[in-house]
């Protein structure tokens, strides 16, 4: 499974629950997520730990517009400054 990082924050596990004050409610870290192979958006709870990994590799969905022949598609990015291929150009190889 292809997991692509769109966001990691905190929040509460029980985010209902929050009329009642407790000294120890617990934050959590949540991973928002793009799967690549089901093509689909998840969630899931990870550690602080892992949250801090994760973090450092958030990627952006971004449209782009292909120089070659003016095509345009979403990409996910790590960096402002990485390139992608264009899925257009791609195709008529
Ligand atoms: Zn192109």
């Amino acid at each position: 499974m292809t997991k692509i990082t769109l966001s990691v924050c905190k929040a509460y596990k029980n985010s209902g629950m929050n009329r009642v004050h407790r000294k120890k409610t617990k934050k959590s870290w949540k991973h928002y997520f793009y799967d690549s192979d089901k093509e689909k958006f998840g969630t899931e709870w990870v550690s602080t730990l892992k949250a801090l990994i994760l973090k450092r590799k958030v990627s952006k969905k971004k449209q782009m517009v292909c120089l070659e022949c003016g095509y345009s598609f979403y990409a996910f990015l790590k960096k402002d400054t990485e390139e992608c291929e264009c899925p257009n150009c791609n195709d008529n190889e």
